[in-house]
């Protein structure tokens, strides 16, 4: 039973336009508790028709909005930030409850969700623009940045608040207005996002939260021309099907889409700290994040030591449900991402792979799965391609620089790659010849609000957080002045 000291957090119904509402059909979905399979909650499946209405609602609101200073805004949003930590520990339960993880990460993702609501309430305030020296002696050119008007947001089950933080921080900031869809599996989070978006004055009309099937929420939050922006984050192939969609009413996009990282160690490295890197990379959510490393590509002279360090690592990994003290391993999000995760294994051993840790579902069954680490790992397996998404840790071995690069880079994504050496010159010859938006030297975890997250190649377009991650809901407006 979820019980929360603020029981009003957990709210059911959709908020638009300042109202809290059913759908117009009656529809609804369930949300279910991965770690139990017990349903918790209905929420509203709502139509196309009130996709519009909302998008209709936002497109009111947002000129009096944008009209205020980003200092105003600011204070909103800071006063939503405080009321976020306020409410730290019941958000991390609704997360825990709808999606699984350990509450020591719900706890953290809740806290790492409200620093870039901090964080672009102060960058809003520097959105510079530029003065040109004209060429004309009679003319001046001045830049300004302005909002691009009314955005659409579609997030995914993996980090259920922080990804919808991070597209509607910076929106609201830049004096945006933002419509967001959360992904089915994880609603209640998003939606006591809007509990406390209402309660810290958020006016109506710029944060709404939209739930129900994505095909038609998101159907038309791509056709109205009303939404000047897109920003997504999930699998490619929807991000591919989306940015279609946006196609015909040409869209700014951001997409943040799946990954393959490689986890690289050659043998200058500190292999603890590589082990201590590559268990916070790889294990993190269960291995459900678009940054967990996906391959182990471990230079040969040091492979053994490597791997027999690492399954000694993950044998301290505690699986079991989120809520429980201790655990660090919740279940996988369904039965589908379990069994992506079965056949991923089931292919690498019939091709020669060694199971060192795991391979086999949890004893407490359902969606649990028991942490793994292969070896003997070839480059033509489907494990070599293919994000895990799951608790699962490959290992490759390399021999050269050379060959470390050419098999890190030889896939269609580019989101996350990490490095472990010590020798400087490697460091930055490896790094730069990545083909990768991010890149973690001798470190494991990379994301913060302050640095640029986003990927090159399959992994998508655009980036979120820093001082770059506002520009994206901004348009540039160039004024020629006749003296
Ligand atoms: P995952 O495999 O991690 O669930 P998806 O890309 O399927 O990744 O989901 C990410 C988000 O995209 C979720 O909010 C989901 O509801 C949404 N989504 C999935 N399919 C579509 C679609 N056809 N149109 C719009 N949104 C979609």
């Amino acid at each position: 039973m979820l019980t929360l000291n603020n029981p009003a957090l957990l709210r059911t119904e959709c908020y638009l336009n300042g109202e809290w509402v059913t759908a117009d059909t009656g529809d609804t979905l369930s949300v279910t508790n991965p770690a139990t399979g017990k349903i918790i909650a209905t929420v509203p499946a709502c139509s196309a028709a009130q996709t519009r209405a909302a998008i209709d609602g936002a497109a009111l609101a947002q000129p009096d909005w944008r009209k205020r200073t980003a200092a105003a805004r600011a204070k909103v949003l800071h006063a939503w930030h405080q009321l976020i930590l306020a409410h730290q520990e019941d958000l991390a339960q609704l997360m825990t409850a709808e999606q699984g993880k350990p509450l020591a990460e719900a706890r953290g993702e809740i806290a790492y969700a409200a620093a870039f609501i901090q964080w672009f309430a102060e960058e809003g305030k520097r959105t510079y623009g530029d003065v040109i020296p004209s060429p004309f002696p009679n003319s001046r050119i001045v830049v300004i940045k302005e909002p691009v008007g009314v955005c659409a947001a579609i997030t995914p089950w993996n980090f259920p608040t922080a990804m919808i933080t991070r597209k509607v921080a910076p929106a609201l900031a830049a004096g945006c207005a933002m419509v967001v869809k959360p992904a089915e599996q994880t609603p209640l989070s998003a939606l006591a996002l809007a509990v406390l978006a209402e309660q810290a004055g958020i006016p109506a009309g710029i944060f709404n939260v939209i739930t129900g099937d994505p095909r038609v929420i998101g159907g038309e939050l791509t056709a109205n021309e009303k939404v000047r922006k897109l920003s997504f984050t999930g699998s490619t192939a929807v991000g591919r099907l989306l940015m279609q969609q946006c196609a015909p009413t040409l869209k700014k996009l951001s997409l943040e889409l799946g990954g393959n990282a490689p986890f690289i160690v050659f043998d200058d490295a500190d292999l603890d700290a590589a082990v201590a890197g590559a268990m916070a990379s790889k294990y993190r959510n269960s291995g459900q994040t678009c940054v967990c490393a996906n391959r182990f590509l471990v230079q040969a002279s040091v492979y053994n030591a490597f791997a027999e360090k690492l399954a000694q690592a993950v044998t301290t990994l505690k699986v079991g449900h989120g809520t429980e003290v201790d655990v660090t391993q919740g279940p996988l999000i369904d039965e589908a991402a379990l069994c992506k995760v079965e056949s991923l294994i089931a292919d690498a051993v019939a091709g020669g792979a060694n199971i060192l840790n795991g391979g086999r579902r949890h004893a407490l069954g359902g969606t649990f799965y028991v942490p793994t680490v292969l070896t003997n790992v070839l480059p033509t397996m489907r494990v070599a391609k293919e994000e895990i998404f799951g608790p699962v840790a490959p290992l490759f071995k390399f021999e050269t620089e050379a060959e470390a690069i050419q098999m890190a880079n030889d896939t269609e994504f580019g989101l996350a790659a990490y490095v472990y050496a010590r020798d400087i010159g490697r460091v930055w010859r490896v790094s730069e010849a990545l083909e990768y938006g991010m890149v973690g030297i001798n470190s494991g975890v990379i994301s913060t609000e302050v640095a640029p997250f986003g990927g090159q190649k399959s992994s998508g377009l655009g980036r979120e957080g820093s001082k770059y991650g506002i520009d994206e809901y901004m348009e540039i407006k160039y004024l020629h002045m006749g003296l």
